[in-house]
C-alpha cells in the first residue's frame, strides 16, 4: 500500500498533511510513503527529514501510483487528474457548499473522507482534527491579540508604576475558547467568559475565569445531544446583548469563538458595542470565515474601527503550522490505522464502520454522505 503526502498548492496553507512522527507510525504500519518534494516547508520539515524518517521524495506524477492521499484541503480539479479511479484521499474538506466539488472527486472514482465531520465519541479523539486545530487556534488568537495590544497582558509592579493586567473576555467556551481562557490565563489577564452551553459554566470556572452569560431557561437547554449550541432565540439573543454590551465597555481584549454547525456564525458584537470599548481595544473574530462573530470584522485583515482593532485572520491554525501540521497529522494516522489490517498490512475499508460512514463523501463513483445528496450513506 502506498500512501502519497501532498504538498499544499494554495499559498494561503502553510500546513502539512504529515510529519516525521507521522511517516515513522504509517511506515510501521507496513505501509510505504512517498512525500511531494518541499511539501514540508510550510511547516518547517525539510525534504530531508521526511527522508531519514523512511518516506521517499516524490514529485506530484507519483500521486497517479498512490493509494491513498492525504492533504490538508480538499483536492483541486487539476490535483483530483493526477490521482487513479479507487484511490482514497483524506482531507480537511469543507464539503458546506461545496456539492460540485464533491461531485468531482466522486465522478474521478474517488473515495473521499472528510476529517472535519469525524463523529466526537471518545474512540475517535485522536482523530477530531476540529479539536486539533481549534485548541491551536484559541492559543494563538490570544497571542495575536497580545501582538496588536499596545499594553502589557500581565499586571506589572515596577519602580517606575504599575501596569493594570488587561481585561480579556473570551466568548464561546468550546475547544478554542476553552484553550484560549487558559493562554490568556498564563500572560496574567483577567479572565471573563461567555457561551450557551450550562456545560461550559463549569470549565470555564475551572480554568479560573469568570463565567458571565443570560441563564434562563432557554440556556439550560441550549446544548444538543452531540454537544454542540443551538441557534438561540431572537428573544435570547436580545438579553445576551444586552449582558454583553454592558461588560464589553470594560474589556482590553475580547476574542470571539462562537459557532453553530451548519448555521452562520452569531452575530455577538455590533458596531455599537465596539464603539464603547476604549480606543486601543483589541477584538480578535476566530469565526471570520464562517460568517463572523463581530459586526465589521474583515476576513484576512486587521481593520481599525472607532480605536478599536479588530483581527480576522484567515486560517489561523496556519499561523502555527508547525504545531498544527504536527497534531494534523497525528489525526490522519489514527484514522487511516482503522483501514488497515494488521496482519495483512493491505487495506481493509469498511465502509460501514461508523467511523468511515461518518466521514465518507464519495465512493464507488458516487457521492454517498447523506447531507451532501447521497442515498446511500
Ligand atoms: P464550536 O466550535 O461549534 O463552537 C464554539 C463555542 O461557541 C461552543 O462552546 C458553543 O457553545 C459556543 N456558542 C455557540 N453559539 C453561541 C452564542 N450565541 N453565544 C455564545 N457562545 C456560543 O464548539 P466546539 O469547540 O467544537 O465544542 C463543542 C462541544 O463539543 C463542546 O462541548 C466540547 O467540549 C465538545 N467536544 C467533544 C469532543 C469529544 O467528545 N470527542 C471533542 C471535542 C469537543
Amino acid at each position: 500500500v502506498s500512501v502519497y503526502i501532498a504538498r499544499e498548492n494554495s499559498p494561503d496553507e502553510p500546513r502539512v498533511a504529515g510529519s516525521v512522527e507521522s511517516v515513522k507510525n504509517l511506515k510501521g504500519l507496513g505501509l510505504d510513503v512517498v512525500v511531494e518534494a518541499g511539501a514540508g516547508l510550510g511547516s518547517r520539515v525539510p525534504d530531508a527529514e521526511f527522508e531519514k524518517a523512511g518516506a521517499r521524495i516524490g514529485t506530484a506524477a507519483d500521486a497517479k501510483s498512490a493509494d491513498v492521499i492525504l492533504k490538508v484541503r480538499r483536492p483541486t480539479a487539476e490535483e483530483i487528474g493526477g490521482y487513479r479511479s479507487g484511490a482514497i484521499v483524506i482531507a480537511i474538506m469543507d464539503p458546506y457548499g461545496n456539492d460540485a466539488a464533491i461531485a468531482a472527486m466522486a465522478a474521478a472514482g474517488l473515495t473521499a473522507f472528510a476529517m472535519e465531520l469525524m463523529p466526537r465519541i471518545t474512540r475517535a479523539q485522536s482523530m477530531d482534527v476540529l479539536s486539533s486545530q481549534a485548541n491551536l487556534a484559541g492559543y494563538q488568537a490570544v497571542i495575536d491579540a497580545a501582538h496588536e495590544y499596545d499594553r502589557a497582558l500581565p499586571m506589572m509592579m515596577t519602580a517606575a508604576g504599575t501596569v493594570p493586567a488587561a481585561k480579556v473576555f473570551i466568548m464561546g467556551a468550546g475547544v478554542a475558547g476553552l484553550q484560549a481562557i487558559a493562554t490568556a490565563r498564563r500572560l496574567g489577564a483577567m479572565v471573563s467568559a461567555t457561551d450557551v452551553r450550562p456545560a461550559a459554566k463549569e470549565q470555564v470556572a475551572s480554568l479560573g475565569a469568570k463565567f458571565i452569560a443570560v441563564e434562563d431557561e432557554e440556556f439550560k437547554a441550549a446544548e444538543t445531544a452531540g454537544g454542540y449550541a443551538k441557534e438561540m432565540s431572537r428573544d435570547y439573543q436580545v438579553k445576551q446583548a444586552a449582558l454583553v454590551a454592558e461588560h464589553i465597555a470594560k474589556q482590553d481584549i475580547v476574542i470571539t469563538t462562537a459557532l453553530i454547525p451548519g448555521r452562520p456564525a452569531p452575530r455577538l458584537v455590533t458596531r455599537a458595542m465596539l464603539d464603547a470599548m476604549k480606543p486601543g481595544s483589541v477584538v480578535v473574530d476566530l469565526a471570520v470565515e464562517r460568517g463572523g462573530n463581530v459586526e465589521g470584522a474583515e476576513a484576512g485583515k486587521v481593520v481599525e474601527l472607532g480605536g478599536v482593532k479588530v483581527v480576522g485572520h484567515l486560517n489561523v491554525p496556519g499561523r502555527i503550522a508547525a504545531s498544527a501540521s504536527l497534531l494534523y497529522a497525528k489525526n490522519l494516522v489514527t484514522f487511516l490505522e482503522t483501514m488497515v489490517s494488521k496482519e495483512t498490512k493491505a487495506l481493509a475499508v469498511n465502509m460501514e464502520d461508523e467511523l468511515a460512514k461518518a466521514t465518507a463523501l464519495t465512493h464507488g463513483g458516487a457521492v454517498v454522505h447523506p447531507a451532501f445528496g447521497g442515498a446511500n450513506g
